[in-house]
């Protein structure tokens, strides 16, 4: 199964912010958008970097109140680990394990193409499963 698969069934949507609006901002944008990272584009339209709902609580913890007025920029990791489309989701899994994060935007081409989060995956990953399992209980009754 291929990322290709995963972007057909969610959309290619993803929600990016700016390098320079203020924490408090980007916090407001995954709550309001119930998700838990944005990707931050650069001016040049690259992916800067990420920003998740961890970052946000690691700024809290180190620079308390103070951090919700500064930039994204300042607490977004800048070393962005990307998939392609043609990638399977089994290397996907491999690369949220390896790095222990849960969102890995996909590019194509040098242009942001989606994102994949780690509950895309279970999702799909589960109903990989119950299609295996069905086809096999079909082979079953049919002998
Ligand atoms: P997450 O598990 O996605 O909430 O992210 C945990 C940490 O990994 C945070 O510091 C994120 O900025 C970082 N992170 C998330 N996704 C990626 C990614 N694709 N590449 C590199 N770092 C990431």
């Amino acid at each position: 199964m291929l990322v290709s698969h995963i972007l057909r069934q969610k959309g290619r949507d993803v929600v990016t912010v700016g390098p320079t609006i203020a924490l408090a901002e980007a916090a407001h944008t995954l709550a309001k958008r119930k998700i838990g990272a944005v990707v931050v584009i650069g001016v040049k339209g690259d992916v800067a970097g990420i920003l998740s709902e961890r970052d946000i609580v690691n700024a809290l913890a180190v620079d308390g109140t103070h951090a919700l007025a500064r930039a994204v920029s300042t607490y977004m990791t800048r070393s962005v680990a990307t998939c392609g489309e043609r990638d399977t989701i089994d290397t996907i899994m491999e690369i949220m394990t390896d790095g222990r994060f849960r969102h890995v935007p996909v590019v194509e081409g040098g242009r942001l193409a989606g994102i994949v989060s780690i509950g895309d995956v279970v999702k799909t990953r589960i109903e990989e499963s119950e299609r295996e399992a069905s086809a096999l209980k079909q082979y079953i009754a049919a002998g």
